[in-house]
């Protein structure tokens, strides 16, 4: 039986975290020192990952994301997507980057069967997003988005997350990238997760103020794409590429969530706003490994704990939670 939650939605979409490392360090996402690591044997193997993903596939799971941390600073991440494209019932895979080691993994990422990629690029000014990444280099990332390109990775999605007084004057830039390009620019609402001291009411910038200055450049437009999930599509007059709008703050996307995440250390996740995780690892680890039904009990019972919503006031307290580079963003 298919994976339905209380309130009637149907789970077929897993985010899996494998690392919870990354090479960058974004101001909104985590400390400068960084968060203390996940000690290494607290990770799941990629083989455990195989594992709960079979299980997850024969109830229904279709699509899969692969995501941190930075993902590609971990090893052999084609052999995972190979693995996991092999499964049967997965029909779609995609994994979320900063883009920085993207040149060198995109044909190899392609070849293992990965679909698609989202790109995280929150400027287009080198020193700003040297500043914002305190300390990263923005040409390896361009280079990757001509490499994902090239690989047929494609469409290629880049995200960019607005806060005010750090790149809000960037906004109408980035929208015009679609102008020239057949990229999916989706714009993030800012979200107290992990942003530590930097979140504040003033620097948030809701959806709704995001899209009237993008359509300072031209009238959009809505575009009904295949999967939407929870961005809102539009496109600018005779432009190749579309603008897409995640508002995690304002417009609930809780209704027709269809998502279960996994955390880098084996935590089932149903909800990013909500503490609430069960864990796999002392399932996976017993001697004898035990049965597939044990894993099944454990995805079934984090789809009947999947809260109906959230609300922002519980959002706006939750600046303790995870950062998103241990969630999974
Ligand atoms: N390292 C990869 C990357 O940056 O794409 C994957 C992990 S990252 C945690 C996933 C996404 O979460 C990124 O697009 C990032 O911009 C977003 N993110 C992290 N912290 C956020 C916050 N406080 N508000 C909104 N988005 C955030
Ligand atoms: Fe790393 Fe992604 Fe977080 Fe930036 S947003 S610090 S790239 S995990």
């Amino acid at each position: 039986m298919k994976l339905q939650d209380k309130f009637s939605r149907i789970i077929d979409y897993m985010r899996i975290s494998i690392t919870d490392r990354c090479n960058l360090r974004c101001v909104y996402c985590m400390p400068g020192t960084g968060i203390m690591p996940i000690e290494h044997r607290e990770i799941l193997s990629y083989e455990e990952i195989v594992r709960v993903v079979k299980v997850a596939a024969a109830l229904g799971v279709r699509k899969i994301r692969i995501t941190g941390g930075e993902p590609l600073a971990r090893k052999n991440v084609a052999y995972l997507i190979a693995s996991l494209r092999n499964i049967t019932g997965i029909e779609d895979m995609s994994l979320t980057t900063n883009g920085v080691l993207l040149e060198k993994y995109a044909k190899e990422l392609a070849d293992a069967g990965l679909n698609r990629v989202n790109i995280s690029l929150d400027s287009l000014m080198p020193e700003r997003y040297r500043e914002m990444t305190r300390g990263g280099e923005i040409s390896p990332v361009m280079k990757g988005i001509e490499a994902a390109e090239k690989a047929g990775l494609l469409p290629v999605k880049i995200n960019m997350v607005p806060i005010r007084g750090l790149n809000d004057d960037e906004i109408e830039e980035f929208a015009g990238l679609t102008l020239n390009t057949p990229y999916h620019v989706r714009f993030i609402e800012f979200m107290p997760i992990g942003a530590g001291d930097l979140w504040s009411d003033k620097r948030y910038i809701s959806t709704d103020e995001i899209k009237t200055r993008v359509e300072k450049i031209g009238a959009l437009s809505p575009v009904r794409l295949r999967r939407d999930g929870p961005a809102r599509y539009y496109r600018l007059e005779k432009a190749p590429g579309v603008i897409g709008f995640i508002s995690a703050l304002t417009h609930h996307f809780c209704d027709d969530c269809n998502r279960l995440r996994i955390t880098a250390d084996g935590k089932l996740r149903p909800c990013l706003f909500s503490e609430t995780e069960i864990d796999l690892k002392p399932a996976l680890r017993t001697t004898p490994p035990p049965p597939d039904k044990e894993i099944e009990r454990l995805l079934r019972l984090s789809i009947e704990v999947k809260p109906e919503g959230h609300n922002i006031h519980q959002l706006k307290d939750s600046a303790s939670l995870r950062a998103m580079s241990r969630i999974g963003g």
